[in-house]
């Protein structure tokens, strides 16, 4: 199923996608359920039991609601993965904005973070005018959600930690990225990390290698790549972040960003405002955002 935070007159309240553009408001389909999505993936609460719930609930429209990201402030850094597909490694590579390293294609994951302040919704504006160098750019990325926490989660056993699957932009400022040396400045910017629409859940995703990413920006196709060709899969990000870092409950990991972000073109395509990036991981749904 498709979970969704959303927002109306009542306040904002966590919901599941059904049908054809509609949405089930969990609070209403089972009042004993956990009213926030950190504290329903927290509860450890069965999909069945959700599916459960939903079947025969009253059903809103989601024209009538504002969706906001999945989990709106999530309850520390979002974990982020650099240089995580091969075509992409060799075009930031060939750039001149990549200070970080030798190397084109990293030995180890390459794991960097963005601050939850960073975080807006579906159709929110990205703020390109906080780039004072106009180097705006945007990354499609799949990224997972923690349900079970814990350290030292192996390879094997990583999957079964994976609440769900949704899409963050990891929006970059490249000039201050290659400036500042690190990834931090250039990439927590407020508003640089759109999330949503969607957290599908892990039941339906068998498969994560499956999925395809794909980003157009202005209707023009920019990204599009299979999940398998990730450098370092899934399983293996889980495993390099958590053998000293504990995972809790809501974290986030944004798996890295295929070939075809604004930078790799000559000249480069960096967003300016009125642009508006797509971003569509199968079964997840479409992230839209203008820029401003
Ligand atoms: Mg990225």
């Amino acid at each position: 199923m498709r979970l969704v935070t959303f927002q109306d007159g009542n306040g904002t309240r966590i919901g599941v996608l059904v049908g054809d553009g509609e949405i089930v408001d969990l609070a209403v389909a089972d009042a004993s359920l956990p009213r926030t999505m950190l504290d329903l993936l927290a509860s450890g609460v069965s999909f069945e039991v959700l599916d459960k719930a939903v079947r025969g609930a009253r059903r809103m429209r989601v024209e009538d609601v504002k969706l906001k990201a999945p989990l709106p402030r999530p309850p520390r850094n979002i974990f982020c993965v650099g240089k995580n597909y091969h075509a992409h490694a060799k075009e930031f590579a060939n750039s001149g904005y990549d200070a970080s390293a030798k190397e084109v294609v990293p030995e180890v994951p390459v794991i960097f973070s963005k601050p939850p302040s960073a975080v807006i919704g579906p159709h929110e504006p990205i703020p390109s005018y906080l780039d004072p160098t106009s180097s705006v750019d945007y990354e499609g990325e799949l990224t997972i959600v923690i349900g079970k926490g814990g350290r030292g989660i192996s390879k094997s056993s990583a999957l079964s930690h994976v609440f769900g699957y949704t899409i963050i932009n990891d929006v970059t400022a490249r000039t201050l990225q290659e400036r500042h040396r690190q990834w931090l400045l250039g990439k927590g910017i407020d508003g640089f990390c759109p999330m949503g629409p969607a957290i599908l859940t892990n039941d339906e995703v068998p498969d994560p290698t499956a999925l395809e990413l794909r980003t157009w920006v202005n209707g023009e196709l920019r990204q599009e790549a299979p999940l398998s060709d990730l450098i370092f899969d899934i399983p293996t990000l889980i495993e390099t972040i958590s053998a000293r870092i504990t995972l809790e409950p809501g974290d986030l990991i944004a798996t890295g960003t295929p070939a075809g972000v604004g930078l790799g073109f000559s000249p480069p395509k960096f967003l300016k405002p009125d642009d508006v990036v797509r971003i569509e991981v199968t079964g997840i749904g479409a992230l839209e955002n203008p820029v401003a």
